[in-house]
């Protein structure tokens, strides 16, 4: 593989949305490419019709074009080692079915379905896994051609050896043996006269001249019958990359029925792309120092093969979460309004408020951005909440003596006609300091009188500026009354 130009490829199958974990192997594969100046190519193996699902295809061009995930070749885009969609590639399994055919590697089959019932039959009634009894491997050139010239219908199996062993070696599982005798003679092409999906992707692989598969570990056990191919054409194998899938937990995997399985999924919790490509790429992967945080760029200089793991990826929500917030964080505040802006205004319909002073108190404490609407259903309206929200021990409050600084609080606020952010501040501290009382004595019950929580998104000095004078003045009076 020295000196060969390095080209991976994403080969999704059109069936749906994007799986975290069919992302993930994008990720991977881009990685590997983007880090070594490679290739990387984008094709579609929709061979499988019964799974093929209409508009998968855009689904998968958004997701990866979302995630900033740019092939260099592909099915939109073309480039030389065309087409990339399989089933525009029917000539090219056909003709390499044919050449293993005449050099005994592969054999056509007129086993038919009712042949193949009754052997799988009396093999499950035996206990024994279903395989091919190999009826029509030894037939003779004339029984073939007189079976093919009457148009008995067939599909062509892969001529696996009876004896010996097959080695393949994966980087991340090392090398692995299996007998040979233990292998099915599979189908290359089916009785449609459409490949199987392990004769394509073989044939792909090799005519795109892919250097590096990665791909998920339900694929291991197929391994050595792809070998087998690439040596029956003469064929180097790529380096196989197999990667551990993505579990709930250690006995389930991360399947639709979770409700976030897939990208879009969190793409509707308010998760950002950035954040979700880091999380992703740690799940499996494990970088060589202390830091976990790289967005796309960092991830093609830090990203390596030996940092993969062979252990079960945990998908952990509360990590995702948080590294979520550290990329929410990381936004300028002109980033942050423009994002946060819609789920505000899912709570809050006032079309008046300083969205900077709201933002700025909702960025440090929004890890998801489906956080916002709940922490802001206060603004339009005062919800109803119970006076005990005004003890408080850490700020030394009770309802009685917020009650009394409510009540001398009411003059000061009432008279200011500036609720510009910085003025409200000098104001409310000159009050502080002249009452000889503790910031959070007055500004605690101030937040609850103003909000009816005891958490919002800033606190006394920034809810007086988002409400507005007229709120403000409203609804210290609605405390001081509740607490009468
Ligand atoms: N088409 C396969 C899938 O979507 C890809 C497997 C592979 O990468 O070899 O799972």
């Amino acid at each position: 593989m020295d000196g060969k130009k390095i080209r991976t490829r994403f080969a999704p199958s059109p069936t749906g949305f994007m799986h975290l974990g069919n992302l993930r192997t994008a990720l991977y594969t881009y990685l590997i490419a983007k880090k070594n100046n490679g290739d990387f190519i984008l094709r579609i193996e929709d061979t499988d019709r019964e799974r093929y699902v209409d508009g998968a295809v855009n689904v998968i061009y958004n997701s990866l074009k979302q995630c900033g995930l740019n092939w260099d070749e592909g099915p939109d885009i073309g480039g030389n080692y065309g087409p990339y969609i399989q089933s525009e590639r029917m000539d090219i399994y056909r003709e390499h079915a044919s050449k293993l055919i005449k050099n005994a590697k592969a054999y056509y089959c007129f086993c038919g379905k009712d042949r193949m019932d009754a052997i799988h039959e009396e093999q499950k009634s035996k206990g024994l896994t279903p395989f091919y009894d190999r009826h029509c491997r030894n037939l003779s050139d004339n029984e073939v051609k007189q079976k093919l010239s009457s148009g008995t219908p067939y599909v062509i199996r892969q001529k696996i050896p009876t004896e010996g062993r097959t080695i393949f070696h994966d980087e991340i599982y090392g090398d692995i043996t299996v007998q040979n005798s233990e292998l099915d003679d599979q189908i290359l092409i089916k009785s449609d006269g459409m490949p199987t999906y392990n004769f394509a992707n073989v044939i792909d692989d090799h005519t795109m001249e892919i250097t590096h598969v990665v791909r998920g570990n339900e694929y291991l056990s197929s391994a050595p019958k792809y070998n087998l191919l690439y040596e029956s054409f003469g064929w180097e194998a790529p380096v196989y990359i197999h990667v551990e899938q993505i579990m709930r937990d250690a006995a389930h995997k991360l399947s639709k029925r979770d409700g976030d399985a897939y990208f879009d999924d969190f793409i509707k919790q308010g998760y950002l792309i950035p954040a979700i490509l880091n999380y992703i790429a740690l799940l499996g992967w494990a970088p060589k120092g202390e830091n976990e945080i790289f967005n796309l760029d960092e991830l093609k200089k830090e990203f390596d093969i030996s940092g993969i793991s062979k252990s079960p990826a945990i998908f952990d929500p509360i990590k995702m979460r948080a590294i979520n917030g550290m990329y929410i964080r990381a936004l300028s505040l002109e980033e942050f309004i423009s994002r946060a802006k819609p789920y505000v205004r899912l709570a809050c319909k006032r079309e008046d408020i300083d969205y900077k002073i709201l933002c700025a108190a909702l960025q440090p404490r929004t890890e998801l951005l489906t956080d916002i609407p709940s922490q802001v259903d206060f603004i339009d309206e005062l919800p109803e909440y119970e006076t005990s929200l005004f003890e408080n021990k850490k700020m030394k409050t009770d309802t009685e003596n917020s009650r009394e600084i409510l009540r001398q609080l009411l003059p000061m606020l009432e008279t200011l006609d500036n609720y510009q952010k910085n003025i409200l501040h000098d104001n409310l501290m000159a009050f502080v300091e002249k009452s000889g009382l503790k910031n959070g004595q007055v500004l605690f019950p101030l937040r609850v009188a103003l909000s009816g929580k005891t958490m919002t998104p800033g606190g006394g000095v920034e809810l007086c500026a988002i409400i507005g004078k007229d709120e403000t003045v409203r609804r210290i009076k609605i405390a001081i009354k509740k607490l009468a």
